[in-house]
């Protein structure tokens, strides 16, 4: 019952346990020691803390605990895309997905090696194309079990992550606490040290929690899952836009826009005969140049069970020259090998349903 109560260290911000050893009367550049041992040598447990006095090694490990992430699952191979299912302490079942070195989509550069990490077991916002909302919302992660997604991966790729994206499965605006509060470990100099630039957190329109993540004082990116140039698009696939429809949306991206020196990005998912009509291309460019966004489009995949498909190529390089010729920055994903590289939460909804069905 009491290691349930338990914080996980990994949810620690160096300040906080600067306190916690102040209250124990302990030397300030213990707090140092600590996080080094954390995230240069990372070490998962408090006994490997050489450094540290034994009484207060056993007084950390009385108050915090190492969570672990179980890897269930590993697709794919060096080069290509992979995919991890990692299981958390309560059984539950989350997916990142490693993304090698591509030209960039969200980066400034190239985007080296980009992590897409989940942010909820499951999505509460139900768009009707996306796997990962296909069995419902379970619960938060807290922040330590996003920074552990990045350090899992370091350990069985052997492998420095310098791009994060928030795409994972989970809609990050509706956990936004945890996710600021992993964003600041993962970017801290005394953390995993990535720069905020090369952070982007994706949602799918809640406008307030957009209004609210502009006055934080960040500097990661934002993406909005746009995938609709109109309400009645918008309306089909993302029951999201029934609270927040796109004037409220976009007044939102205004706001952050306003704040912020980063552009926003525009993700714009292309399925066949919903939202790749040459009108829906125009008036996606009208937006873009209204909030100074970038679009980056991308081909459907396909979801077991679910009816929609992605258009021809021929449409998506015909929308993609539409967006263009307006004046808007705009990519179109084109590599191949889609295999395993379908969107995020199909793995693990694969795994769960194998495990359901399963003779006990
Ligand atoms: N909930 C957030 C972040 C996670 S989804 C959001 O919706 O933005 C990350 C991205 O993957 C979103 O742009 C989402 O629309 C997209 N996505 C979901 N299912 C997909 C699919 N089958 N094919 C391509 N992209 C997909
Ligand atoms: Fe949730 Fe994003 Fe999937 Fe929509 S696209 S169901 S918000 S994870």
């Amino acid at each position: 019952m009491q290691t349930a109560a338990k914080r996980s260290v990994h949810s620690l911000l160096l300040d906080e346990i600067e306190s916690f050893l102040a209250a124990q009367n302990e030397k300030p550049y213990r707090a140092k020691q600590i996080v080094d041992w954390l995230y240069e040598k990372r070490v998962d447990s408090f006994d490997q803390m050489s450094d540290l006095p034994q009484a207060l090694r056993e007084r950390l490990a009385s108050e915090f605990r190492f969570g672990e992430l179980e890897t269930v699952r590993v697709l794919g191979s060096k080069d290509t895309t992979r995919k991890f299912l990692f299981r958390l302490s309560d059984d539950s079942l989350i997916e990142s997905v490693l993304i090698p070195a591509s030209p960039a989509l969200y980066g400034e550069r190239s985007d080296r090696r980009t992590i897409c990490v989940s942010t909820q077991v499951g999505c509460a916002y139900g768009c009707k194309f996306c796997a990962s909302g296909l069995d419902g919302f379970s619960r938060n992660l807290d922040a330590s079990e996003i920074v552990q997604q990045l350090l899992a991966v370091e350990k069985a790729t052997g492998e420095r992550i310098d791009n994060v994206v928030f795409m994972g499965m989970g809609e990050p605006l509706a956990n936004l606490s945890n996710v600021v509060r992993a964003i600041r470990i993962i970017n801290a100099p005394w953390g995993l040290e990535i720069g905020a630039r090369h952070i982007t957190i994706s949602t799918s329109g809640l406008a307030p929690q957009i209004k609210k993540l502009a006055d934080e004082p960040l500097q990661s990116r934002l993406a909005i899952s746009l995938h609709g140039a109109t309400d009645d698009v918008r309306n089909r696939i993302m029951p999201v836009n029934r609270k927040y429809d796109l004037t409220t949306l976009l007044a939102a991206c205004d706001y952050y826009a306003s704040r912020r020196k980063h552009r926003i990005y525009f993700e714009y998912i292309l399925i066949g005969g919903v939202n790749d009509s040459e009108e829906q291309a125009h008036l996606l460019a009208g937006h873009s140049r209204r909030i100074g966004a970038r679009v980056n489009l991308i081909p459907y995949n396909t979801v077991a069970g679910l009816e929609w498909s992605r258009p021809s190529r021929e449409i998506q390089e015909r929308f993609l020259s539409i967006v263009r010729g307006h004046g808007v920055v705009a990519t179109l994903r084109r590599e191949k090998g889609h295999d395993i590289d379908a969107a995020c939460g199909q793995l693990r909804l694969q795994t769960k349903r194998a495990e359901e069905n399963a003779p006990v």
